[in-house]
């Protein structure tokens, strides 16, 4: 089966900012079959990521996506046609070779990623398997880890980090994402009883954001929620400090009013996983303080997930310098940082070939793709991140494992305390 067609328009995202969708055709016997993929963007963004094609101007704050749309429907619709769709590592070589620049910048990672996500969809609906046998894994639902505080670039409030998961370790997917639902609830009682109504509002990705500014303070309220419901065996936490967006070169960090250097920062996580039981850490450093990533995952990468986003990009080069100089331990999987369907893929395998952990993650601007919760499950690695237990586009992808396990029914296996 061939591609016949690849359409795209500008849509909005969850931000109300435009993105990119894009529709893949092809004929079967006559009859015409149609995926349809969108884009996400983020906030935080990694200096390394793959780059986007916006259109600047006037229209939107100079965030159109005409100029994406435009290279899709003329350039790359001509250079696709007539491609076979089962060869995603082809169509993905062409999609980079078409744009020949070592960013994506030339067609942007938005316009190929989105190609090449709905060439995968089609791919699966005209073979008639779920989306989720397309990566070639061992089937594994995986742990939520769910953003129920939001901080940083996701929020209007003071918390240098940028968000406070739980991972709740029920018996399935379904168990877990209800533990963690009521949690999420719960405390929402608790911060609306202790600070008022209005620190319930909610972030970019769901999670309360409440005007706080201490760090410490999220996680004693979500204990609390976890105490009240009597959870405590059940739930573990979580961060994506993200600090590249509270690191100022010549100062450091800008933690709880006041300015840590690299090592009292290592020092003072090692104290947050003494008090608190956190299991994931997610950039804890600037993207360029490869020094302090690597020696905090000396002193406690042993027990605890020390993640890799801005400082990786899903990059398999970037990858690969940080197993040789062991700057982490997980891999934080994000296909538009890097582009492509295949390159995601290889990035993943390569974490997990070095025997490290490797999650699935959305972004902070979403649409409501459930693609990667196909991906998590079809690579197998155990863990997501999709934010709060609230707003539509973060459901989707959580809505979609419910599915996905209820489909596969007793062969559904939950990837639970495995992954700790
Ligand atoms: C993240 O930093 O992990 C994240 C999901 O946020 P953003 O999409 O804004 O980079
Ligand atoms: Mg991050």
């Amino acid at each position: 089966m061939y591609i016949r067609k690849i359409h795209a328009r500008q849509i909005l995202d969850s931000r109300g900012n435009p993105t990119i969708e894009v529709d893949v055709m092809t004929k079967v016997d006559r009859r015409k079959f149609v995926a349809r993929e969108e884009v996400p963007e983020g906030a935080s963004k990694g200096l390394y990521e793959a780059k986007e094609v916006r259109d600047g101007g006037k229209a939107y704050r100079g965030l159109g996506v005409k100029k994406a749309v435009k290279l899709i429907n003329t350039k790359i619709n001509s250079r696709l046609i007539g491609l076979e769709l089962k060869d995603q590592r082809q169509i993905d070589n062409i999609l980079i070779d078409l744009d020949s620049t070592k960013n994506k910048s030339k067609l942007g990672a938005n316009s190929i990623l989105g190609v090449s996500l709905a060439c995968a969809r089609l791919s699966a609906m005209i073979e008639e398997v779920p989306l989720y046998e397309k990566f070639g894994g061992r089937l594994l639902l995986p742990v939520p880890f769910l953003n129920i505080i939001n901080g940083g670039k996701h929020a209007e409030n003071d918390l240098s980090f940028q968000e406070y998961m739980i991972a709740p370790f029920g018996k399935t997917f379904a168990e877990s994402l209800r533990i963690g639902t009521e949690t999420y609830h719960e405390l929402k009682k608790i911060i609306a009883s202790k600070y008022g109504k209005a620190f319930t509002n909610v972030g970019d990705e769901g999670g309360f954001a409440p005007n706080l500014s201490n760090v410490e303070e999220p996680f004693r309220l979500i204990m609390r929620a976890v105490n009240k419901l009597g959870y405590k065996r059940k739930i573990k936490l979580a961060i994506d400090a993200a600090a590249s967006e509270f690191y100022y070169a010549h100062k450091g960090y800008y933690v709880n009013k006041k300015y840590y250097q690299g090592g009292e920062l290592v020092d003072y996580y090692r104290k947050l996983v003494k008090t608190y039981p956190i299991i994931s850490i997610e950039d804890p450093f600037d993207q360029r303080d490869e020094k302090n990533f690597a020696e905090l995952t000396k002193k406690i990468g042993r027990k605890v997930h020390i993640v890799g986003d801005d400082l990786l990009v899903t990059n398999p080069e970037r990858i690969k310098n940080a197993i040789q100089n062991k700057m982490c331990n997980t891999l934080l999987l994000k296909p538009n940082q890097i582009g492509t369907l295949t390159e995601t893929l290889d990035a993943a395998s390569l974490a997990m070939r070095n025997r490290w952990k490797v999650m699935v993650s959305h972004r902070s601007g979403e649409t409501n793709s459930s693609f990667i919760a196909d991906l998590a499950v079809g690579i197998g690695c155990g863990q997501i991140k999709a934010g709060a237990p609230c707003r539509g586009e973060r459901l989707a992808k959580y809505n979609q494992l419910l599915r996905i396990e209820d489909q596969l029914g007793p062969k559904a296996r939950y990837a639970g305390r495995r992954i700790i």
